[in-house]
């Protein structure tokens, strides 16, 4: 019933010319868009290249911010809008590395989700902990805040469109991926917080991917439980053999 849907998150790599590289490389190999949703979130810079080479393909273009205002003095900042007419479909909104360095806040992403929905493009939200709040015990109740706080404002229906990634952050980058047993307790806990907010059938629409050391020894096994419903990646992304073999996990 809920697509899987696989993003890969470039982060701040990759050229315009490695990006049209790599989608030659990919485009005539995805799955069947019906089955699976292949998604690439490509540096602002890279994003004009990104989607020319996609255009006739499955590949879905993604960016991995922007701001909350459409237009205006905001120096060094990516207009939503634009990304839009340029033919982004998602936004990854909140990812760890803005939270942290940039000091994004939960108000920050709710704003941010609202002017994705605004333009015409969906949310991936990030949400996930540190290890000392893990360590703590407090995963579970920091992560439904996080939610809750993204979530404010937004209809039943826009929240059954957009996409959460739960990436606990002391799995990013690190070789270290979060069993599947948790990363599914996470997963499911925020399908239950969703639930609360909203209601069972929005909690069922809603895409929760899982982030953090994804790879094509680990996928198939992450993806196998039951809330997990997508994945969202950095490092592995990047060689397009490795990202055809996360998108084929069915295979
Ligand atoms: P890695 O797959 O490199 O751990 O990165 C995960 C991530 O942050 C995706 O947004």
């Amino acid at each position: 019933m809920r697509k899987p849907i696989i993003a890969g998150n470039w982060k701040m790599n990759m050229n315009p010319d490695e990006t049209r590289a790599f989608v030659a490389a990919v485009k005539n190999e995805l799955p069947d868009p019906s089955k699976v949703e292949s998604v690439i979130a490509a540096p602002a810079v890279d994003i004009t290249a990104l989607v020319d080479a996609a255009k006739d393909s499955v590949l879905v273009p993604a960016a991995q911010n922007a701001n909350d205002h459409e237009s205006g003095a905001y120096t060094g900042e990516t207009s939503p809008k634009v990304l839009a007419d340029l033919g982004v479909k998602y936004v990854i909104v909140g990812h760890s590395e803005r939270r942290g360095y940039y000091h994004e806040t939960n108000e920050d992403v709710n704003k941010k989700a609202k002017a994705v929905f605004a333009n015409g493009m969906k949310p991936i939200i990030c949400v996930g902990e540190s290890l000392e709040q893990r360590e703590a015990g407090e995963t579970e109740d920091w992560v439904s805040t996080q939610v809750e706080a993204a979530l404010n404002g937004l209809s039943a229906d826009q929240v059954q469109q957009l996409v959460i990634a739960y990436e606990p952050i002391w799995a990013i980058g690190t070789g270290k991926t979060a069993t599947s047993d948790q990363a599914e307790e996470v997963c499911r806990h925020i399908r239950e917080t969703i639930a609360k907010l909203y209601d069972q059938t929005t909690a069922d629409a809603t895409r929760i991917q899982y982030g953090g050391s994804m790879k094509p020894n680990n996928v198939k096994e992450l993806m196998a439980q039951p809330d997990i419903d997508g994945g969202l990646v950095g490092g592995a992304s990047l060689q397009p053999d490795s990202f055809l073999q996360l998108v084929h996990y069915q295979d």
